[in-house]
């Protein structure tokens, strides 16, 4: 098939490209550079199965694909909170020319939405069918409404134009290719512990996360995408369920090293617990994360130990 993937160049647009590309798919990946970058994918430029397009989505564009993976948008609260406006659009707009696209050639289209459409949820763990508490208003809303927006969009041209859709649920993902001043947590802690300075936990760092693998969420997306019983939306991520100094001391003790653990301030609105309930991906893909945290952390560590390096 060929298939467009939106932020294919960032961290898990890439992997997404590396793994389409062995199963013999031709991918077309369009980025704007915002938090993707070439190095990423070096290793597919010259490949005839890869072609690279500089564009952002919320230009129109148009491409003869089977299959669209609406990757697009910045997902580190750094970024996303960089240019709030900039981050609605790119949701929005990215949504409805995916969507649009999609309509015209009869591709099935994919979106990566998250666990932030949950906000700071009140259901613990969270099922498909909550709804979520996100505020409307805050730091975190461009990225929070501007998903939830976007899954609103993929379903009324599912209901309205017959568009062939698949919504997934991404929970904090981790792995090589997170930019090292990408600052999310996993990035931010082994880059610090790295370079011997301070872990930095927001708050007392009794807030949980459920971090899953890069390799297990690409292969989840590709089963989803390529199943016919459900459209979605489906949680995809890793069920364990860690507080951020558990997490900080996890990644002391792998490193090794004089750092200590320092604490800042909590951001605004930030989500206290978020542990995704996979029933769903477990019914009805058969799948579930198989790299536990300290195995994908030993790995991460690895790739920012070379990439610091260079
Ligand atoms: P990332 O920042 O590494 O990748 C996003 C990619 O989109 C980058 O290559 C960036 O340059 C590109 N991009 C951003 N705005 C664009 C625009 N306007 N036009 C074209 N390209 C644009 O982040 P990621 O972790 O790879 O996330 C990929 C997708 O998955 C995002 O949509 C994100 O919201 C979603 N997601 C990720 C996680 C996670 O934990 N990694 C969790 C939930 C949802
Ligand atoms: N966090 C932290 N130190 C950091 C970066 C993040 O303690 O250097 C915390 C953050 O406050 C949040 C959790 O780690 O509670 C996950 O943050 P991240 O930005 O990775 O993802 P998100 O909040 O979007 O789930």
């Amino acid at each position: 098939m060929r298939i467009l993937i939106t932020g294919g160049a960032g961290f898990l647009g890439s992997h997404l490209s590396d793994r389409l590309i062995e199963q013999g798919h031709e991918v077309i990946c369009l980025d704007n550079f915002f938090t993707g970058r070439k190095s990423n994918i070096q290793h597919l430029i010259g490949n005839p199965s890869f072609e690279l397009v500089r564009h952002d989505v919320i230009d129109p564009f148009k491409f003869e694909v089977d299959r669209i993976y609406n990757l697009a948008c910045p997902a580190s609260p750094p970024h996303y909170q960089y240019n709030p406006i900039k981050t609605m659009k790119t949701s929005v707009v990215g949504a409805i020319n995916c969507l649009g696209l999609a309509k015209r050639v009869k591709a099935r289209v994919f979106q990566a939405s998250t666990s932030e459409v949950y906000g700071d949820p009140n259901v613990h763990p969270q099922p498909e069918s909550y709804w979520g508490h996100v505020n409307p208003i805050g730091l975190r809303s461009c990225y929070d409404e501007g998903k939830r927006a976007a899954e609103t969009l993929f379903f009324d041209y599912h209901r309205e134009n017959g568009v062939d859709i698949r919504v997934i649920r991404i929970f904090n993902t981790y792995g090589p290719r997170m930019l090292p001043d990408d600052g999310r947590v996993v990035s931010n802690f082994i880059v610090q512990a790295l370079q011997g300075k301070d872990l930095t936990v927001y708050g007392e760092g009794s807030q949980t996360r459920s971090f899953c693998y890069v390799d297990d969420l690409v292969d989840g997306f590709m089963r989803f995408m390529e199943q016919d019983k459900i459209v979605g939306p489906m949680n995809l991520g890793n069920p364990g369920e860690f507080t951020m100094l558990q997490l900080a001391e996890l990644v002391l003790k792998k490193v090794g090293g004089k750092s200590k653990i320092t604490h800042l301030p909590l951001p605004s609105d930030d989500p206290k617990q978020r542990k995704p309930d996979i029933s769903l991906a477990k019914d009805v893909l058969g799948w579930e994360p198989k790299v536990p945290l300290e195995q994908g952390i030993e790995k991460t560590i690895s790739y920012f130990k070379t990439a610091l390096a260079q």
